[in-house]
């Protein structure tokens, strides 16, 4: 198993024996989304073929496509939608800059369905180049607040202020998540914060942290500060397990670790709550990529495979993950991130004929 293994996502579990058909939001997005969903949605219904479950797909419209047509990225049939449904395969989204733009769909959807622990495993894979070998560690990011709050103003021209906001109730959540997720492993936790600098906001992320810690006296606990953080990832990624941060912090640490690992066209992410689950790749929408069939799908593959992890089809993540190894590992379908030619329909292809074989 290559992601989730020692992952406690699961939202149900069911009787083996009784078949169950799941609703699924399906979001295509931006740039190159629509390419790595449509890859996802291929190996995820072979996968079904050979479980005893259904996946019924229900398309949404979403990302910056739709502002012209519906004045918002997130129009409310889409979130109507969502509410129906047992999970969400989010394709990634173009995210408008300017100021008062609609703000990310991502964002949103965290905050709207309080979607609190961002899950980004980092793991070498066969046959792919990474810094350093045996790579195996999770980035829990907290994903509600921190300066990813959206409260930005312009306080006078040329001077501009954005709120930091971090709260005990949402650092403890977060801190017990990861707790939870190490003593599930390899029982070793890194918070990764800026205490020196941002002593009030970091003040209360490291005291939530060693109050869960006294829950989980069994796990190892040490931390760093963002910028050493960022620089032992290259040096010694390999003795990290479980790293848990803020917000931004979180989002930029996991962008390295996948890189570190191999190519962000790897990384896959969960947002979980406490009763939903999005998935999506860690990467965006690649708008310079856009429609070329030529990107790696195994992000949004491996989201897919998550997914089913938290819809509690353990069975089916281990086909995804093995197929995905076994195409690693020969090495003859390569995209250009890992040095190939291959397109994003032909690594597709590749893992779903693994998957009947
Ligand atoms: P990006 O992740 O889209 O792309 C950065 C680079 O990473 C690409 O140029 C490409 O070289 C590489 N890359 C990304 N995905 C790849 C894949 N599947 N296979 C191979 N290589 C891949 O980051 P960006 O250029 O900073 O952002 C582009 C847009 O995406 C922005 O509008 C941003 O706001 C948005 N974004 C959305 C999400 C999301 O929807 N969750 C996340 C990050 C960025």
């Amino acid at each position: 198993m290559l992601i989730s293994k020692n992952i406690i996502l699961t939202k149900t579990r069911r009787q083996p024996e009784m078949s169950k058909t799941y609703k699924i939001a399906a979001l295509k997005g931006d740039g190159i989304g629509p390419e790595v969903t449509e890859a996802t949605v291929k190996v995820l219904q072979a996968v079904q073929e050979k479980s005893n479950f259904k996946l019924n797909f229900l398309y949404g419209e979403a990302g910056y496509h739709c502002i012209a047509e519906y004045g918002t990225n997130l129009p409310k049939q889409t979130v109507e939608l969502i509410k129906q449904t047992d999970a969400c395969l989010k394709g990634p989204m173009t995210t408008p800059e300017e100021s008062g733009a609609p703000v990310s769909v991502a964002v949103t959807l965290r905050r709207m369905f309080n979607l609190y622990a961002n899950v980004r495993p980092c793991k070498s894979f066969p046959s792919v180049e990474s810094l350093k070998p045996n790579i195996d560690l999770i980035v829990v990011r907290e994903n509600t607040e921190g300066l990813y709050s959206g409260a930005e103003s312009l306080l006078a021209p040329g001077v501009g202020v954005a709120l930091r906001i971090i709260t005990r109730e949402a650092s403890l959540k977060i801190a017990e998540f990861a707790f939870k997720l190490a003593s599930q492993r390899k029982k070793h936790l890194t918070y990764v914060h800026k205490g020196n600098i941002l002593r009030i906001t970091d003040g209360i992320f490291k005291d939530a942290v060693k109050e869960a810690q006294q829950k989980f006296p069994d796990v190892e606990v040490d931390d760093l500060h963002i910028d050493a953080a960022t620089m032992q990832l290259i040096k010694k990624p390999e003795t990290y397990d479980v790293m848990v941060t803020t917000n931004l912090f979180g989002d930029i640490l996991s962008d390295e670790a996948a890189q570190v690992t191999g190519s962000l066209g790897l990384a896959a992410g969960a947002n979980i709550g406490a009763t939903y689950g999005m998935f999506e790749p860690v990467h965006g929408s690649a708008p310079k990529y856009a429609g070329m069939n030529r990107v790696n799908p195994i992000a949004t593959i491996m989201a897919g495979a998550m997914m089913l992890d938290y819809l509690g089809e353990k069975q089916a993540v281990a086909k995804i993950e093995n197929a995905v190894i076994a195409v690693l590992k020969e090495g003859k379908v390569r995209t250009a991130d890992l040095g190939g030619s291959a397109t994003t329909s032909e690594m597709a292809d590749a893992i779903v004929a693994k998957l009947k074989a």
